[in-house]
Formats: structure tokens, C-alpha cells, sequence
């Protein structure tokens, strides 16, 4: 698998150029490249690369197919998208979004007051705000004040005390007031249907969001009384992010449009939006018989477009507009974490490593002669004399009768043998293979940490597409397994014979070797955690010029050790001191080597927790 699925999940953004991975755009510049660039400026550790060009091809992507099936079927409704909020609130994300998607009023979505603030301060006036998620007063309030300053906005209701404070708030804000402003009212409709996967309990019956049937007809009937149903727009729903299936967004569809229907038919004259929240999947396989949706971006607005439009038909209602909040589809591919590799756990089964006699016991000798002749043909004949030989040459080492020596050699040649065998043997798929490859699987220590990094492989175990992005000239024969640098077991990546990454045999001690983990850019930065005092990586952003040449910009370095403790709330000033003072006090060193120490000891401070490469330490020394 020298392509690493890249035709599977890449999307066209990235293409093979004879060893190197590329960006499929522009001057089409290779990850090592840009990657090599950011660390000649002295950033070692793991990078976050962000790519605008990637998040205005998904916007307009998603708007060009929801054109087009509006287009095929005559639909009457308008087509208007939002940004979950909770999927990227970075800075350089957010930004960039705003700045790639102004041709097509798109807006942003808000589920706590922090993000509320960044809609209300970033959205452009006009386009669309949706606020969705638990509302105290002051929330509330907020929302009021943003429709005030000319925005937008739909607060959406989760519940029928939200609706209550709504009325109150009004009262409070537009009691004395000519031309009283409000936010546009939602509700969010609590649906039979519920989505598939993983995030699949943020839809259904059971679900902790939305109104039920008979909280609706009284949200109705409180509305109508407060003379508020001629601020009721939209009815929302959403059934789980990455939705793997497209049936279950059908039935959704079905219901949602049928409560539309009846609402406006019951009098609600100002509904005019089924917003369908998120939920379009991203494809992380990189693997065919393993892909994580059953649909693509044609089927899903077809289905959106051609549902919506039958039940307004068929029970005589207006088209309605259509809303979606698809996160994870816009910001997944925008990010990409390029990092080295530290080391390859089992070097020592390398050839060379041998420490062969003169006189070798008759088997160790054989199982040479087994390595050196190995051919396709005799592949499994001598794979099987060779395991067979191993396990005679333990028994004999628990006897006493061969020393540590023989026992080395006996694990080197097997192990050996084993490889080369699976390499000759590639296209039988067997089981004996597959188990074989578990055993000699190599481990690649990568400097990042996966709780950081990839919050969702650690908790959920989704997968994310991981390839190297040089030597794709040759063909990666290591079944490989991923160590972060993190201090804890659940910081590493198995090896799954089902779903294999092979990667290269390379000796990360002469030259660099680097790993990049594709459609980062969704969910993982904020969920990430600081175990073992790991932050957020190094970031920046990739932007081309007119003539399509790349520049890096927005360089955020990773905290320093001293950040990240100020941000646990230490007091840095004693800390500070603690060490200065422990250094000055020490009585086993000289006064030089105490300046010494100081001096070293600030300059580590004022680095990250990343560790350095090898040939980071050596250009430092
Ligand atoms: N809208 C709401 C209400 C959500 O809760 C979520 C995510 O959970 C989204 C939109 C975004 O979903 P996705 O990232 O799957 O598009």
C-alpha cells in the first residue's frame, strides 16, 4: 500500500510526486518541504499545518451541491449554512473560515456564551447566527443584544424553560421600546429517528436535546399566547455527527418535515427554515472495505432537497429554507499534524545487528543459511522450518545449552525470515500471515501525544489517515504500531492486521523521518487534553500567492514549559525562584557551573515539552 489510501480519503487535495506527498494546488508544494521550511526556523516538534484553500473547497463544495440539486428539483427554499462553532474555535481556523466563505453568507453557530461572543463579534451582519445547546438568562440576553447590533440570530429551544426565559427577557428588553428587536425563535424538535455510529446519541428519543410532540403544542400555545409566532422560524434537529448511514437522515427528514408542515398549517405563519444540523461524514478509511459512509454529498442534498419538497407539496405548505451546520465535512481536511519520528523500537532485528561464531549451533546455522536463500517459492516451506527451529533453539537456551548470544541471533534471524517471507508472500492474504505480521510489527515512537493530538482515537478509537510524507518511492514493508511520547499505554496506535499502515525501514539516527495525520482539523484541537502537560502543537497557516507560491504565516509556537504551568494556575514567580534558589544554594557545584546551569536551565525553560529530535540535539550541541 505504497498510495496509504490516499484515493480513498485525500479527496483530490493531495498527489504523489515521486517520493513526496504534495498539496494539489497552486505551485503543488510537498508537506516536506513546507514541513522542512517551519523547522528550519527552529520548530522541532510536532507542527499543525492549517490550509485555507481546503475549508473554502468544502464550503463551496457544500453550497455548489445544494445549488445544483435546488437546481434539479425547482426548489423554492434558499439554501443557508452555518459553522458549529464546537468543532474549531481556533483563532487561525475561524479567521481563515471567515475569510474564505464571505461570497456566500454563511455564519456561524453557537453552543456555550464563549462561542456566542466569537459569532457575535466575527459573524458579518446579515448572515446567519444559530444558537443552539442549554441557554441560562444571561445567554438569552445575549442573543437579544446580538439581534440589537443588527445580527441574524435564531435562538434555538431546548426545552420549554428556555422558552419562558425568552418571554422574560423580552419583557425586560423590549417592554418600553417603539420597534422592539428580537432574536429569530427555534426549536429544536426531539425525533424518533437517531443517527448511526459513534455520535449517533445526540439524536432519538432519548437524546438530552430538543422538545418532544406534546412540549412542542405547548411551546406553541405559549408562544401564540405571548404574541411570539411571528418570531417562530425554524425547526431544528440533529442526529449525531458522521453519520455513516444515509437512512436514518431520511426518516429524520420525514418527521421534521411533517412537524414543519403542521406547525405552519396550525398557524405558525413566520416558520420557514428546517435547519438539519450536522452529521455529514468525513471519510477517514484508508482502506475499500472499510469506509465510513454510504453516501455521497450528491445523495445527501438530493434526499434533503427531493424529502423537503414532497411534504411541502403534499400537505400544501411553502417550500422551506434549508439550513445545515455541517462542521465536521468544512474543517476535518483543513489540518494536517506533520511530526518525526524518534525512533523504531525494534532496530536491533536488523542484519547487522548479528553477532554470528565461528562455530554457530547447527541450527542458528541453518536458520542463516534458511534467510539467505529465501525465494518465493520456498517462502513458506522455509518460514515454517525456521519457526519450528525457534522454537527447538528456546528450549535449548531454558536448557542451558546455548548462551545469550545464540539466543540473539535465533530472534534476528527469525525475525528476519518472517519479513522477508511476508514481503515474498504479499499477495497471499492468510491468516498465518496476518498473525505473523502482529508479531514482528515495528513500533514508531512519534513526537506528538495522541491525547492531544487525537482525543477521538483515544476515546472513541477513530481512526485518522496516517502516512508518511517522504520515501513514497519505496515500497513500506513494516507492519507498523505508533507510540506517542506520552507516559501512558493508551497513547499508542496498534497495529491491526484487518486494517494494516505499513511504513519504512528507516534509521531515524542518519536521517528524518515524518509522519503526517490527515483531517485533524475537526473536533481534536479543543478536545484535546494536556496529559502529561503536552499542549497544542506549533501552528501555522498556508496561504498562495498569485503565482501560487506558498507562504507560512500565523506561526503560534507550542507553549512554553513556563506557560503551561501558569496556565494550571502555579505561581511561575516561585516557581522561578525555587530553582534559582535551589541551584544558588547547592554546595556540590562551583560558582561557574552554577551561572552555567542558570543559563541552561532558562533556555529550557523557554521551550516547549516536545522532544527533540536526534539531529535537533546535535545541531543544538
Ligand atoms: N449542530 C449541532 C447542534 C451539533 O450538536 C453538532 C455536533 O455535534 C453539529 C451541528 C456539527 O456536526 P458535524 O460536525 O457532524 O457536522
Amino acid at each position: 500500500m505504497k498510495q496509504f489510501g490516499l484515493n480513498i480519503w485525500g479527496n483530490d487535495n493531495f498527489i504523489i510526486k515521486n517520493n513526496t506527498i504534495n498539496i494539489n494546488y497552486a505551485s503543488k508544494p510537498s508537506l516536506l518541504e513546507i514541513a522542512q521550511d517551519i523547522r528550519d526556523k527552529g520548530y522541532k516538534g510536532p507542527l499543525l499545518l492549517r490550509f485555507p484553500h481546503l475549508i473554502e473547497k468544502q464550503i463551496s463544495t457544500l453550497f455548489t451541491t445544494f445549488e445544483k440539486a435546488k437546481k434539479t428539483f425547482g426548489y423554492q427554499g434558499k439554501f443557508q449554512a452555518v459553522f458549529p462553532l464546537k468543532v474549531n474555535q481556533f483563532p487561525n481556523f475561524v479567521h481563515a473560515l471567515m475569510d474564505v466563505s464571505q461570497k456566500y453568507n454563511y455564519g456561524l453557530e453557537a453552543g456555550s456564551k464563549a462561542e456566542l461572543i466569537i459569532a457575535m463579534s466575527k459573524t458579518p451582519i446579515g448572515a446567519p447566527i444559530t444558537v443552539n445547546g442549554f441557554k441560562d438568562k444571561e445567554m438569552i440576553a445575549l442573543c437579544f443584544i446580538a439581534a440589537k447590533m443588527g445580527h441574524n440570530i435564531t435562538v434555538t429551544i431546548e426545552g420549554i424553560g428556555e422558552l419562558q426565559t425568552i418571554i422574560q427577557v423580552n419583557t425586560e428588553f423590549n417592554e418600553d421600546v417603539e420597534n422592539p428587536i428580537l432574536p429569530k425563535i427555534g426549536v429544536r424538535i426531539r425525533l424518533h429517528s437517531s443517527g448511526i455510529g459513534i455520535w449517533a446519541k445526540s439524536g432519538g428519543y432519548s437524546s438530552k436535546f430538543g422538545l418532544t410532540s406534546t412540549e412542542l403544542l405547548e411551546a406553541y400555545e405559549l408562544l401564540k399566547k405571548h404574541n411570539l409566532l411571528t418570531h417562530l422560524s425554524m425547526i431544528h434537529f440533529h442526529i449525531g455527527s458522521q453519520m455513516s448511514d444515509i437512512s436514518p437522515l431520511k426518516k429524520a427528514l420525514r418527521e421534521a418535515g411533517n412537524i414543519y408542515a403542521d406547525l405552519k398549517k396550525r398557524g405558525a405563519d413566520a416558520l420557514c427554515a428546517i435547519n438539519i444540523g450536522g452529521g455529514l461524514a468525513v471519510e477517514y478509511s484508508q482502506h475499500a472495505h472499510n469506509r465510513d459512509r454510504n453516501y455521497s454529498l450528491d445523495e445527501f442534498a438530493n434526499d434533503v432537497i427531493y424529502l423537503m419538497q414532497e411534504i411541502a407539496k403534499s400537505r400544501g405548505v411553502d417550500e422551506p429554507d434549508i439550513f445545515t451546520e455541517s462542521g465536521r465535512y468544512v474543517a476535518a481536511s483543513h489540518a494536517i499534524l506533520i511530526t518525526p519520528v524518534l525512533e523504531l523500537f525494534s532496530q536491533e532485528y536488523h542484519e547487522k545487528n548479528l553477532r554470528l561464531k565461528e562455530n554457530n549451533p547447527p541450527l542458528i546455522q541453518e536458520l542463516y543459511d534458511l534467510f539467505s536463500s529465501l525465494t518465493r517459492d520456498n517462502a513458506r516451506e522455509y518460514l515454517h522450518d525456521a519457526l519450528d527451529h525457534m522454537e527447538s533453539l528456546l528450549t535449548l537456551f531454558d536448557l542451558g545449552y546455548i548462551d545469550l548470544e545464540d539466543r540473539s541471533n535465533t530472534e534476528i534471524l527469525v525475525n528476519l525470515i518472517i519479513k522477508k517471507s511476508i514481503a515474498l508472500l504479499k499477495n497471499e492474504d492468510t491468516n498465518e500471515l496476518k498473525r505473523l505480521q502482529n508479531r514482528i510489527q515495528e513500533k514508531y515512537l512519534v513526537n506528538f501525544s495522541a491525547f492531544q493530538s487525537l482525543p477521538d482515537f483515544w476515546g472513541l478509537k477513530q481512526h485518522f489517515p496516517i502516512m508518511p510524507i517522504d520515501h513514497l518511492d519505496v515500497r513500506p514493508t513494516n507492519p507498523a504500531s505508533i507510540w506517542d511520547i506520552t507516559c501512558d499505554s493508551d497513547g499508542e496506535i496498534d497495529f491491526n492486521p484487518d486494517l494494516p499502515l505499513y511504513l519504512h525501514d528507516i534509521d531515524v539516527s542518519q536521517e528524518e523521518y515524518f509522519l503526517a495525520f490527515f483531517l485533524t482539523g475537526a473536533y481534536q484541537e479543543v478536545l484535546g487534553m494536556k496529559h502529561n502537560l503536552f499542549t497544542h502543537p506549533t501552528e501555522a497557516v498556508i496561504t498562495f500567492d498569485e503565482k501560487g507560491h506558498y507562504a507560512v504565516s500565523n506561526l503560534i509556537d507550542a507553549q512554553n514549559l513556563m506557560d503551561v504551568l501558569d496556565d494550571l494556575d502555579y505561581d511561575t514567580n516561585i516557581v522561578d525562584k525555587a530553582l534559582k534558589y535551589k541551584i544558588e544554594e547547592s554546595e556540590h557545584i562551583s560558582k561557574e557551573e552554577k551561572r552555567e546551569l542558570l543559563g541552561k536551565l532558562y533556555l529550557y525553560l523557554s521551550e516547549n515539552s516536545y522532544l527533540k529530535t536526534i539531529q535537533a540535539i546535535s545541531e543544538n550541541d
